[in-house]
């Protein structure tokens, strides 16, 4: 299983991209930082998109995936919740912004094709197990387990609050993507807007692990690029806290599962 973190930031700078996580080269969990990151050859390569929740920041490439056909032209399937995929119509691809790639070229052979999922209803893409599992964010959201042919498995959380056990009892990666997006001093902003701060975090994790006996490989996501540097101390402290290293993704990092 190979992942690649395109995007790791919750905005965009010259060095900062939008969430965005790219397994095997052909499945995209979110499309914040999707087009920009990848050569013409390699979005093509592209089967499908996995959002977590509707949100811009998670959604806004879709238009350019859509916009970069292939030649013979191919359909990406755009997977997500029902009420994520009726927002992401409405306002990113009904045709007013720019084309409507759930039609475009035809009806019949679309750029995009939105498909609804179920939380807890696993589903298989190019040979790995798709789980999505709901989170507490402040739209309607879920983070996706994958599982690959060789058992090894990740879960995107997405953008989430705390209030993760009930997640916790449904999963068991290998590796945990999760946002952290406030520092600690920020945790009551962070609170009311279903984001996490560093302890907020740790909260989570000592949960995780009182039901499983372990926490697993934690890497963090949806970096806030004008707090990075406090961050990355705050997280350093936290890692301590529960005795290993909580990391910090970044644009390039790609991991061999
Ligand atoms: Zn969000
Ligand atoms: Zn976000």
């Amino acid at each position: 299983m190979k992942i690649e973190i395109l995007g790791s930031h919750n905005t965009e700078t010259d060095t900062a991209r939008l969430p965005c996580l790219l397994v095997n080269d052909v499945i995209s969990l979110d499309a914040g930082g999707l087009t920009g990151s990848l050569s013409l050859e390699r979005q093509q390569k592209i089967k499908a998109v996995l959002l977590t929740h509707h949100h811009f920041d998670h959604t806004r490439d879709l238009i350019m995936l859509g916009a970069n056909d292939s030649v013979p032209p191919s359909t990406v399937d755009v997977y997500g919740l029902r009420d994520t995929l009726e927002v992401v119509y409405l306002y990113l691809l009904d045709g007013k912004m720019y084309k409507d790639y759930t039609s475009w070229p035809s009806v019949e052979a679309p750029r995009l094709r939105l498909k609804p999922i179920a939380p807890l209803q696993q589903f298989i893409i190019g040979g790995c197990i798709v789980m999505p599992v709901p989170v507490s964010h402040s739209a309607p959201s879920v983070g996706y387990q994958v599982t690959s042919e060789n058992g090894r498995s990740i879960f995107y959380a997405g953008d989430t609050g705390s209030g993760l056990s009930g997640c916790w009892e449904r999963i068991n990666p290998d590796i945990l993507f999760i946002e952290v997006t406030g520092l600690n001093c920020m945790g009551e902003t962070m609170s009311k807007l279903r984001h996490l701060t560093p302890q907020m975090l740790v909260d989570e994790l000592l949960q995780f692990q009182q039901m499983k006996g372990h926490i697993p490989r934690v890497i963090a996501t949806h970096i806030p690029v004008a707090h990075e540097e406090e961050l990355r101390d705050e997280l350093a402290l936290a890692g301590k806290q529960l005795e290993m290293e909580l990391e910090v993704a970044y644009e390039g990092l790609t991991i061999e599962l």
